[in-house]
């Protein structure tokens, strides 16, 4: 929680508990009344600063703070106080906790960037298996996440029998057809179908596509195999 969020936490529960106090004050009709609109008024006022709570939860602790804070007053003044009076921190907790819940009942998010999708297209990367929004956290060329672009997360595994098996045998003749690489630099494997070399990295990044003959490693995990029928 951030400097901000906290001080508009502190104001809100601040005059949200005089608000109780005052309720209490009237009775308790209008001191549980009161419990009962806190919800509406946190909530409201959370929205209206803008604050972004990382967790949707945190916000059903103002008014049950504040609803405590006001009938505690109350109690400490006039020791005679109406026992009912206490329901209203309980009240107003289980009233935002229902309108968090029923708020939140749709709320997927972006893995990355933390933002709605429910109704917006989303992709689950296929090499980390995050699911995230189309608009600023997928990659249509790469056919992967920006995360797995920023850090270079490898598509195949590293095992020698997997590429051997699946894409090409290793050469030391020639450079990478895509990045130019040779084989002192890198391990060049050859298509199986037009023969030239390419590099593990290119062969990866690359998803697995020959840049010459077009020729795609079968192995693909399922994931993005449904991106490489879809845009064929
Ligand atoms: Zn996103
Ligand atoms: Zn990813
Ligand atoms: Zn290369
Ligand atoms: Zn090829």
């Amino acid at each position: 929680m951030n400097a901000r969020t906290g001080a508009v936490f502190a104001a809100g529960v601040f005059v949200m508990a005089l608000a109780q106090f005052f309720g209490a004050m009237a009775g308790a009709g209008v001191g549980i009344g009161i419990a009962c609109l806190l919800p509406l008024i946190s909530l409201g006022l959370l929205r209206m600063f803008e604050v972004e709570l990382q967790n949707q939860w945190l916000g059903v602790m103002p008014p049950v703070l504040a609803s405590g804070i006001g009938v505690m007053l109350w109690a400490a003044s006039r020791p005679g106080m109406d026992p009912l009076l206490w329901m209203s921190p309980c009240l107003a907790g289980m009233i935002t906790a229902v309108i968090v819940w029923w708020k939140n009942r749709d709320a997927r998010r972006c893995a990355l960037c933390n933002s709605r999708v429910s109704n917006t297209i989303t992709f689950t990367c296929p090499r980390c298996n995050l699911v995230v929004c189309e608009s600023k956290c997928w990659d249509f060329e790469k056919i992967r996440c920006r995360l797995c672009v920023q850090n270079a997360v490898p598509l195949f595994p590293p095992s020698k029998q997997w590429w051997d098996k699946n894409v090409g045998l290793t050469t030391q003749q020639g450079r990478c057809q895509r990045c130019q690489v040779g084989p002192e630099d890198a391990e060049l494997r050859t298509c199986p179908k037009c023969g030239r070399p390419q590099c593990l990295e290119c062969w990866d990044d690359s998803n697995g596509v020959c840049s010459r003959c077009q020729r795609r490693v079968e192995a693909l995990p399922d994931a993005l195999k449904q991106f490489m029928q879809s845009t064929r």
